[in-house]
C-alpha cells in the first residue's frame, strides 16, 4: 500500500519533474521560496508549474494540474481556495486528492527543541483518511429545510489505510497504533472504520493497537498527548486533530504533510492554510512548506539533499532562532530564509 516506487516517476538525465500548484495566498510566496532553496542546494528538480486560477470554474486549470501529476509522479501544492460559495463548485483540494487517488494524509508531529509550547517533546504521527468519509461532498436538500450529507466508509478504502498505518508503524519502530472513531454514535460508518482496523492490527502483533473516541481524544491531547504514537482517523476527525496537534507544537508554519495513493505522492503544509491575510506581507513562516520541499526530496531518494535543507531549517529555528512572529520572533520570511540559505551553504 505504500508509493510503488517501481514506477518510473518523470526523471532526465537524472533530473527530476515535479508538478508545482502554488495555490492561493501565501502558496506563491512559499513556493518562490522553495525554488531559491532546492537552487542553491543543488536539488536536480525541475518545476513544471501548475497553477489553478482561483475565479475559474471551468475545471480546465484543475484537469491540466492532476495529468501533471500523473505525468510526473509526485507534486507540491498551496492551498486552493475556493472562492465561489456555491453548492455545485466543489473544492478542488478535494477533486484533486479523489482523483489521484491520494487516500492517505501522513503528519509528523514532532516538538522543536526551540519553539516555546506548553507541551515538549511530542512525537506523534497521523495517519488521516484523506478521500472519503465526511468529505465525500454529498450534500443535498430532500425537502425544503432538511439538508442531507453523506458519509461514506467503504471497507477497502479502510483495509488499505489501517495496512498502511501499521506498515509505517513497523517500518518506523513505532510501537502503539491507536484508532480514533466514533463508533459509539455513528455505528455503521465508524462502527466499519473500528472493525476493519481491529481485524488489520491482527495481523501486526508486535504493534500494541488500541482505539479511542474523538472526543475524549481531544481531551487527551491536551493533557496528556504523550500517551499517542501513531493514530489512525477518518477524514474529517483527521483535519481537526492535525489542527490541533500543530497548534500544539507550534503551529501551521512549520509541519508539512505528504499525501500517498498506490501511484502518486503530493506534498503540502500540513495544515493546508490559505494564510490569506498574510499574503505579501512577508510574515508568514516559510518552514511549513520548506519541510514539505524536504519530504518531496526524500520521496524522490534524494537524502543528501533533503537532509542538508532539513538539518538548515532546524539549525535556523532551533539553534539561532531565526523566527517569524508565529513563534514568537521578529524575523521576516525571507530572514528565515536567507538563513536557512547561509547554512546551506556552508553545508555543501
Ligand atoms: P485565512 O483564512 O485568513 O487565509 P487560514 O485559515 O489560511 O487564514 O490560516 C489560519 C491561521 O493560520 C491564520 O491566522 C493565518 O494567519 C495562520 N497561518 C497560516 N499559514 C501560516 C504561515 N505559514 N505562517 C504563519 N501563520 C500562518
Ligand atoms: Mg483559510
Amino acid at each position: 500500500y505504500m508509493q510503488d516506487t517501481s514506477i518510473p516517476l518523470a526523471k532526465y538525465g537524472g533530473r527530476h519533474t515535479v508538478t508545482m500548484m502554488p495555490g492561493d495566498g501565501i502558496g506563491p510566496e512559499m513556493m518562490g521560496y522553495v525554488k531559491d532553496v532546492f537552487r542553491v542546494a543543488g536539488a536536480p528538480i525541475d518545476f513544471e508549474m501548475a497553477a489553478l486560477n482561483p475565479a475559474n470554474d471551468s475545471y480546465e486549470d484543475l484537469v491540466n494540474a492532476i495529468s501533471s501529476v500523473k505525468r510526473n509522479g509526485c507534486g507540491m501544492k498551496g492551498n486552493i481556495e475556493t472562492k465561489m460559495n456555491r453548492p455545485d463548485i466543489k473544492s478542488r483540494n478535494v477533486e484533486m486528492r479523489n482523483e489521484l487517488d491520494l487516500f492517505v494524509n501522513v503528519l509528523k508531529c514532532k516538538s522543536q527543541a526551540g519553539i516555546k509550547t506548553r507541551h515538549d517533546n511530542l512525537d506523534v504521527v497521523l495517519i488521516r483518511q484523506n478521500t472519503e468519509g465526511e468529505y465525500a461532498m454529498l450534500e443535498h436538500e430532500s425537502v425544503p429545510g432538511v439538508i442531507e450529507s453523506l458519509k461514506i466508509i467503504t471497507e477497502e478504502s479502510t483495509e488499505r489505510l489501517c495496512r498502511f498505518a501499521f506498515d509505517y508503524a513497523k517500518a518506523n519502530g513505532r510501537k502503539k497504533v491507536t484508532l480514533i472513531h466514533k463508533a459509539n454514535i455513528m455505528k455503521l460508518t465508524d462502527g466499519l472504520f473500528l472493525e476493519v482496523c481491529n481485524r488489520v492490527a491482527q495481523d501486526y502483533p508486535e504493534i500494541e493497537h488500541n482505539d479511542m473516541i474523538i472526543d475524549n481524544t481531544c481531551m487527551q491531547l491536551v493533557s496528556n498527548p504523550w500517551q499517542f504514537d501513531v493514530m489512525i482517523l477518518t477524514n474529517l476527525y483527521g483535519t481537526i486533530v492535525s489542527n490541533l496537534i500543530c497548534g500544539l507544537i507550534g503551529g501551521p508554519g512549520i509541519l508539512s504533510g505528504s499525501n500517498y495513493g498506490p501511484r502518486y505522492a503530493v506534498f503540502e503544509p500540513g495544515t493546508r492554510n490559505t494564510g490569506t491575510k498574510l499574503a505579501g506581507t512577508n510574515t508568514a513562516n516559510p518552514c511549513a512548506m520548506l519541510n514539505a520541499s524536504v519530504d518531496l526530496l526524500e520521496h524522490l531518494h534524494l537524502d543528501e539533499h533533503a537532509q542538508l535543507i532539513r538539518s538548515a531549517i532546524n539549525k535556523t529555528i532551533n539553534e539561532d532562532k531565526v523566527q517569524t512572529v508565529d513563534l514568537g520572533g521578529q524575523a521576516t520570511s525571507m530572514d528565515v530564509v536567507q538563513n536557512i540559505i547561509a547554512h546551506i551553504k556552508k553545508g555543501l
